[in-house]
């Protein structure tokens, strides 16, 4: 999918876990997007800065500031206020996601996730990020 700006949509992945990186990699593989990642909010903060994305997966469970707080503190910022934000997480009980919505995110994606949803998902977020 190409953004709006004429380049590949870049997609920035928030998620300190390995192996859910390395997963999210081999799914977005062949997805045309550029996909980045950064394993702590303050790591976050400087990728935005640089690069821009067009979305944002934000795991909430991080070491240190966690994905909702950095989503308010992004959300609180003219600057980065734009940015598109969907919670990716295994907080999946009832209220989850409303807390996720409240922080500023536009969805909430629970793990264990099915990868080709995901995909589907992202692609469908990204639309609406361009709409
Ligand atoms: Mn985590």
């Amino acid at each position: 999918m190409i953004s709006q700006a004429g380049r590949p949509s870049v997609v920035l992945v928030v998620e300190d876990n390995l192996a859910n990186q390395l997963l999210v990699d081999a799914m977005l593989l062949d997805s045309g997007y550029e996909v980045r990642f950064a394993s702590s909010a303050s790591e976050a903060l400087k990728s935005i800065e640089l690069m821009r994305p067009d979305l944002i997966l934000m795991d909430i469970s991080l070491p240190g500031q966690d994905g909702l707080s950095l989503t308010r503190q992004l959300k609180a910022d003219p600057a980065n206020a734009s940015m598109q934000i969907v919670a990716l997480t295994a907080h999946a009980m009832l209220g989850d996601r409303e807390l996720s919505l409240d922080a500023g995110c536009i969805g909430h994606i629970t793990k264990p996730f099915d990868t080709k949803a995901l995909r589907a998902q992202i692609a469908g977020f990204l639309a609406m990020a361009a709409a």
